[in-house]
């Protein structure tokens, strides 16, 4: 099931390129396997995945101490500082940086480990209430650049999770926003601050990202299918 789920993905992928006249390998599949067992990755795995995303830091941990080491580890959930030191040295990106002290954690337990960890902003695109991430665009700014100052951290760019909607297109005005958002930061010109990474694009929009320049996408349901997270006790 997940060949053919990822190779259908990776065909939608590669159409959505070739209609926005992208290079297809501007664009980096994240296989999004929270929830999933170990054996669902392997298999996504031998079909050549090598970008997985975890949201919470306990199962990133225990897969990555399974599987091979040649995996880019993606955090992509809200993660709490007193979590960053047991995901500093294993993670590939961090896309889900949202605050100045959540950043200064990471700096100061890479600075521990010596190496420098690459992270994204996580922006509220849509200005949702339930979801983390900056809404306000001089708050991104003055992020960008206070995060920027850190010894041990590096930006790469933005990342942001639209809301669920029925048609994707309604999400474009979001990804353009911050396609734009990444524009202007970039015009800035602060040092050690890099926007060519957007991670942006999910099962339900993945196609219009990349259309709007998305450089990952992070795909779960459309790769490994429906998440079963239980039902509560009692029910
Ligand atoms: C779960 C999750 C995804 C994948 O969602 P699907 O709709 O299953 O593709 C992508 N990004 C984030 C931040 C997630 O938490």
């Amino acid at each position: 099931m997940i060949a053919k789920n990822l190779e259908q993905v990776n065909a939608r992928i590669d159409r959505a390129c070739k209609q926005a006249g992208r290079d297809r390998r501007e664009v980096t599949l994240i296989a999004v396997s929270k929830t999933k067992p170990v054996s669902l990755l392997q298999e996504a795995y031998a079909q050549g995945c090598r970008d997985f995303g975890e949201n919470r830091v306990q199962e990133l941990v225990e897969k990555y101490e399974i599987l091979p080491k040649d995996i880019r580890w993606h955090m992509i959930g809200h993660l709490q500082r007193n979590k960053v030191k047991y995901i500093v040295g294993k993670v590939h990106l961090i896309h889900s940086v949202d605050s100045l002290r959540l950043a200064e954690e990471i700096s100061r337990e890479s600075m521990k480990k010596q190496v420098t960890t690459s992270i994204l902003i996580e922006v509220n695109a849509a200005g949702e209430q339930s979801k983390f991430g900056l809404t306000d665009t001089q708050a991104v700014m003055e992020l960008v650049e206070q995060i920027a100052a850190l010894p041990a951290v590096s930006i790469k760019g933005l990342m942001t999770v639209a809301p669920y909607v029925e048609d994707a297109e309604e999400n474009r005005q979001y990804f353009r926003t911050l396609k734009q958002l990444s524009v202007d930061i970039m015009q800035k010109n602060i040092d050690n601050v890099n926007m060519d990474v957007l991670s942006m694009g999910m099962t339900g929009d993945y196609e219009v990202a990349v259309s709007e320049g998305a450089g990952y996408v992070r795909v779960g349901t459309g790769i490994f299918g429906e998440r079963d997270y239980g039902i509560p006790a009692g029910e």
